[in-house]
Formats: C-alpha cells, sequence, structure tokens
C-alpha cells in the first residue's frame, strides 16, 4: 500500500531545512506556509532566505499552528485506549465496540494515515465527498468498510448502495423505497440502520421518537436481517446518558444488536449506555476547518 506523504498543507516547505524530522511533526508544521514553499535557489537573497528560516522556526515554536493537524496513529492510540478503558469501566468487552473513524473534510491521505494504523472503519457524512475518497483508497485496501453517517437525498441511493457498506441514516418511508430499489438493481444490500431524531429536534434529521416503533418495525419488515440496529445524534447542549439509554433500548425492543452513538466529546458516557459503534472525527483527525 501507498505510504501516506504527509501534509496537504505543505509540509514540503521545511524539509529542507528540518529533513530529519518525522512526517508526523512535518504535518504540523505545514499550516500558513504557503508562502514559503519555494526551494531555496541561487537567485534568492540572504533576506528571502531568513525569512524561510524565521517562518519554519516560528511555526516550530508557535502553539497555535499545532492544533489544526494531529498525528493520526498517536490519536488513535489513545482513542482506541480511551474506548477499552470504557467499555472495561461498564463491565463490557472492548471488542464489543466498532471505533468508525469519521474522515469528513479530511483528505484520503488522512485516511491513509489511519488505515496503516490499523484502522478500518470510516464514517462519512456527505455521500458526494465519500465516492470523491473511497473507490481509490478501496481498490488498494478492500476490507476497509464506509459508513454513511450523514442525511442521504433520495437520488443519491443508488450511489450509496453500491458505494456504502452501512447506511446509518435511514429515516423515512421515501428513503426507505429509494435504497430498496437501489438494492433490487445493485444486487447488494448494505447494512442499515434507522436513524431516530433522539430528542425530536426540529433542524436535526432521524425518524421522531413517537413514530420510531411503527418505522423500525416495517423496516425490519422490508429490510430483514439487514436492518442491523439504530443510530442517533442527542441534542448538543444538554447530557446525552438519557438520549442514548433511550436509543438503546428502542433497540432491545426490536431485537437490533447495533447502537451507533457517541462522537469525540460523550463516546465515553455512549459506551456505558450500550453503544456497539461510536463514530469519532475529530479525537483522531484533529479540528475540522
Ligand atoms: C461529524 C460527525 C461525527 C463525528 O464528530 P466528532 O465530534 O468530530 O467526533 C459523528 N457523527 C456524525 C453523524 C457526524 O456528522
Amino acid at each position: 500500500m501507498r505510504k501516506p506523504n504527509g501534509s496537504r498543507l505543505g509540509a514540503a516547505s521545511c524539509r529542507n531545512t528540518t529533513p530529519h524530522r518525522p512526517l508526523g511533526n512535518l504535518a504540523m508544521l505545514g499550516s500558513g506556509s504557503g508562502s514559503v514553499g519555494a526551494s531555496v535557489n541561487s537567485q534568492s537573497t540572504g533576506r528571502a532566505f531568513f525569512w524561510r528560516c524565521f517562518t519554519c522556526l516560528a511555526q516550530l515554536s508557535n502553539p497555535w499552528s499545532m492544533d489544526t493537524t494531529i498525528s493520526v496513529p498517536r490519536a488513535l492510540t489513545s482513542v482506541r485506549a480511551r474506548l477499552s478503558a470504557a467499555a472495561q469501566a461498564a463491565g463490557r468487552n472492548p471488542n464489543d465496540v466498532q471505533l468508525v473513524a469519521v474522515s469528513k473534510t479530511h483528505g484520503a491521505d488522512a485516511v491513509a494515515q489511519a488505515l496503516a494504523a490499523g484502522q478500518f472503519l470510516f464514517g462519512e457524512n456527505r455521500l458526494q465527498e465519500a465516492a470523491g475518497k473511497f473507490p481509490a483508497l478501496l481498490a488498494v485496501q478492500p476490507t476497509m468498510r464506509l459508513h454513511l453517517i450523514g442525511g442521504l437525498q433520495t437520488n443519491k441511493a443508488k450511489d450509496a448502495v453500491r458505494l456504502c457498506h452501512v447506511i446509518e441514516t435511514l429515516d423515512r418511508p421515501k428513503l426507505a423505497d429509494a435504497i430498496y430499489n437501489a438494492v433490487q438493481a445493485a444486487g447488494r444490500c448494505p447494512d442499515l440502520l434507522v436513524q431516530v431524531n433522539i430528542g425530536d429536534e426540529p433542524q436535526k434529521s432521524g425518524v421522531a421518537v413517537a413514530q420510531a416503533d411503527g418505522f423500525i418495525r416495517d423496516m425490519v419488515g422490508r429490510f430483514g436481517a439487514s436492518l442491523t440496529g439504530l443510530m442517533c445524534i442527542p441534542p448538543a447542549n444538554e447530557a446525552p446518558a438519557r438520549y442514548f439509554k433511550l436509543l438503546a433500548s428502542m433497540a432491545d425492543a426490536h431485537g437490533l444488536a447495533v447502537r451507533s452513538m457517541g462522537m469525540s466529546g460523550d463516546f465515553e458516557t455512549a459506551i456505558a449506555c450500550g453503544a456497539t459503534h461510536v463514530r469519532v472525527g475529530s479525537a483522531i483527525f484533529g479540528a475540522r476547518g
């Protein structure tokens, strides 16, 4: 497999001055360094050369240049350790909790770094972005798995069924129809999760809590064993535990194994409440631009 080649942000700009630094550190130096990209040539004045060195050194010691890019392998190690600890604290087997690395807005190079560190489950919230990033990665690493975790338009159902291994956002009958037709055409069915609007928030997608039982029953009837579980995003400014517990109890009531819940800020709580899949983005890949 191709080795990740450092940062998109212009890590090469400092390579001349610090040739022995590992790529992970070089990646941290890149932000905002667009103007120092040219190599030092015979036409450079002493002043220009000074500025190149100064800019690189300034970034070395500037903490603000460090927070947009993190070492993906190191972050993964830390998130995995936190996941295991949370599972153990809840009396659960850490292997029963899957880590879905949410790579939205981050490039294929970031995904490749995670793959190299043994991460094989990924989540994307926009199909178009995933379609631009994942086919090439899947070609070299067919064991990786892509979860669609963002809202899906009916006219994209065909593409989603073709590309994704799990669609976590089934939330309305029209979309169920579109996925059903796409599955017939493709001859394969991804695993499907019903997204529940667990806090009944008007701006969020997902089936309303009051309608969830009926909708889940219909979807199990329609998709059978491919309907594997439920997904939710609790309200942002409230303690999430009671919402996680509500989703877990709904999954129990329908005999569904999968509960996709918990993100960077609350995945440990979600694990304590029975999450089988946590969707973690920024804690692995860094802040999104
Ligand atoms: C972006 C996103 C995540 C990951 O969020 P982080 O806070 O970066 O971990 C999880 N789930 C969904 C549906 C998302 O859109």
